[in-house]
């Protein structure tokens, strides 16, 4: 590999984060609206074209590839891209390949998935109770979910569930997943809600459970450790003594994680997003698209936009406006 991606903060950036696809089976409130347009079809990356994007950045030592949406399953033909990734993680330029989910598609692929090199999906589950689910997805069916992840731990996948805490909605589950959770042997993470897109007339605001009154209830029953373990993102990790389980924390709102973020986004239209609280990007379809025959001016686009990576972002709930508030939905650049 010649030079590595590193920013002006000196981080090295392993880890690319990529949505496939703008399209979803779901339309979680906190997500999409309930009616979205979604893009042409000739606005997307192609299978190739993300093959080669990604192909390019693991040349410049990304290590680590996620993969998510909208939903990355819906996306047709999507197992030729993940049968294309087998080679770098062959080779062992990259070194994990994974994706995030909402599990409905998971019966039909999980054993794909694995056969390709996945070892580990993320879920995103926030309720186990059947109302509740349709009312957050509107077009989720809980049972549907369930098949996906009994699919995937049967397909040998580790599984984690990935929870968003809703103030007012799950705050009552919240000792039945962890326990859920326990039994099955899933790992859990929180997610705190973020004021991405403009969505409906719904306040982000009024659901905002902030994850450090949930690791306060948590602690009222269990015993917590906090752990040292990072991985560049935005998650914080707690054990129960009880279970030994381990629980994470997204708070992607307290600024106590961009010091050491290593990560990219790659939106399906191949923008690359160098911080998910910032609104600037860099168009890397055009370099991809109008050089058919070589890489160089990609690598280019990428190093110059890798230059560009702030140092941190804002957020910031704080005085009770949603000041900082994002226009694009995390479904554009996959959470
Ligand atoms: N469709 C897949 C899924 O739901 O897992 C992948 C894409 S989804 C945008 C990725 C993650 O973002 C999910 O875990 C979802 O719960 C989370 N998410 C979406 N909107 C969010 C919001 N406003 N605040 C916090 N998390 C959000
Ligand atoms: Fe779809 Fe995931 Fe967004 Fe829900 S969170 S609407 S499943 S992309």
């Amino acid at each position: 590999m010649t030079n590595p991606l590193v920013d002006p903060f000196h981080r090295a950036i392993s880890y690319l984060r990529v949505s496939v696809t703008d399209r979803c089976d779901f339309r979680c409130v906190y997500c999409m609206a309930e009616n979205m347009t979604f893009l042409p079809k000739k606005e997307l990356l192609t299978l190739e074209e993300l093959d080669r994007m990604c192909s390019t950045f693991i040349g410049l030592g990304v290590e680590k590839l996620r993969i998510t949406g909208g939903e990355p399953l819906v996306r047709k033909g999507i197992m030729t891209f993940f049968n294309a990734m087998t080679r770098h993680l062959d080779s062992g330029a990259l070194k994990e390949l994974t994706l995030t989910t909402n599990g409905s598609q998971l019966s039909r692929f999980a054993d794909q998935l694995y056969a390709a090199g996945v070892r580990r999906v993320n879920i995103s589950l926030d309720t186990l109770d059947e109302e509740k689910f349709a009312s957050i997805t509107r077009w989720g069916r809980l049972r549907q979910v369930m098949d996906g992840i009994d699919a995937a731990q049967r397909a040998g996948l580790r599984v984690k569930i990935n929870t968003v805490a809703l103030k007012g909605v799950n705050e009552d589950e919240l000792f039945t997943l962890v326990d859920w959770c326990a039994e099955r042997g899933l790992d859990l993470t929180f997610i705190e809600v973020m004021p991405m897109g403009d969505i409906g007339n719904e306040n982000r605001l009024d659901q905002y459970w902030k994850l450090t009154d949930l690791r306060e209830r948590l602690a009222e029953r269990h015993t917590l450790t906090d752990l040292a373990e990072r991985t560049g993102g935005p998650a914080r990790y707690v054990r129960i003594e009880e279970t030994g389980q381990k629980i994470g924390f997204i708070t992607p709102l307290s600024h106590n994680f961009c010091e050491s973020c290593n990560r990219v986004r790659l939106t399906c239209t191949g923008e690359l997003y160098m911080c998910l609280g910032q609104e600037d990007m860099a168009d890397l379809r055009a370099p991809l698209r109008d050089n058919p025959g070589t890489d160089a001016p990609l690598e280019a686009a990428i190093r110059a936009a890798i230059a560009r990576k702030p140092k941190g972002h804002d957020f910031d709930y704080s005085r009770q406006t949603v000041a900082g508030q994002m226009t694009r939905h995390m479904s554009h650049t996959g959470g």
